[in-house]
C-alpha cells in the first residue's frame, strides 16, 4: 500500500517568499565574485601532464629518422582494430636499408581507438606514444582516420639518444 508522505507546512516567514528570494540572489550575488572555474573553451584550453594519455602519435628522433620499423605488434594488440599497418622498405640509399624498416602506411582510425595505450606499451622501438592531444574532429567519418603522415605531426620529435644502426 503506498504511504503517504505529509507535506510540512510552511511557516509565516516561509509564506513570504521574498526571504527565499533574496537568499537565492545573494548567493548568486556572493558566486559572481568567486574566481572562475569554468575554461572559456576553446579561448582557453586544459593544459595536461606530459604522461596524459592522449590520442596516440608516430614519433622520428632528433634526425628526422622514422622510429617506426613496421613490426606491427601494435597493430596485433590493439583491443578495437584501430590501426592498420602496411609494412614497407626504407629507400635504397638509408645507411639501415639492409637491417631494418618503415611503414610504407600506417593509419589510426580514432572513431575505433579507445585510448588505451597498450600501442605505446608494446612498441619495441618506442616509436608510438601517446599525445595530450584531446580533442580530434571532422566532418565525416573518414577525417579521423589518421594517414602515416598526419601521425608523425601529432607525434611530433622524440630526443632518441640510442643510435642502434650507427655507423654499422
Ligand atoms: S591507444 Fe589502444 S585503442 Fe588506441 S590505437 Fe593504441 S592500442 Fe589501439
Ligand atoms: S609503432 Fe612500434 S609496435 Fe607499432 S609497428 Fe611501429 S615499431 Fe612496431
Amino acid at each position: 500500500m503506498a504511504k503517504v508522505v505529509e507535506r510540512k507546512k510552511l511557516n509565516w516567514f516561509e509564506q513570504l517568499y521574498l526571504p527565499a528570494i533574496a537568499q537565492g540572489l545573494g548567493m548568486t550575488f556572493k558566486e559572481m565574485f568567486k574566481p572562475h572555474i569554468t575554461l572559456q573553451y576553446p579561448e582557453e584550453r586544459q593544459v595536461f601532464a606530459d604522461d596524459y594519455r592522449g590520442a596516440p602519435g608516430l614519433v622520428k628522433d632528433q634526425d628526422g629518422r622514422e622510429k617506426c620499423v613496421s613490426c606491427q605488434l601494435c597493430e596485433f594488440v590493439c583491443p578495437p582494430k584501430a590501426i592498420v599497418i602496411e609494412p614497407g622498405e626504407l629507400p635504397a640509399d638509408d645507411t639501415a636499408a639492409n637491417v631494418e624498416k618503415a611503414p610504407k602506411e600506417f593509419f589510426i582510425d580514432f572513431l575505433r581507438c579507445i585510448y588505451c595505450g597498450l600501442c605505446e606499451e608494446i612498441c619495441p622501438e618506442e616509436a608510438i606514444f601517446m599525445t595530450s592531444r584531446y580533442e580530434l574532429n571532422g566532418s565525416k567519418r573518414e577525417d579521423l582516420v589518421f594517414n602515416k603522415q598526419q601521425l608523425y605531426e601529432l607525434g611530433g620529435t622524440r630526443v632518441d639518444p640510442i643510435k642502434k644502426w650507427e655507423g654499422k
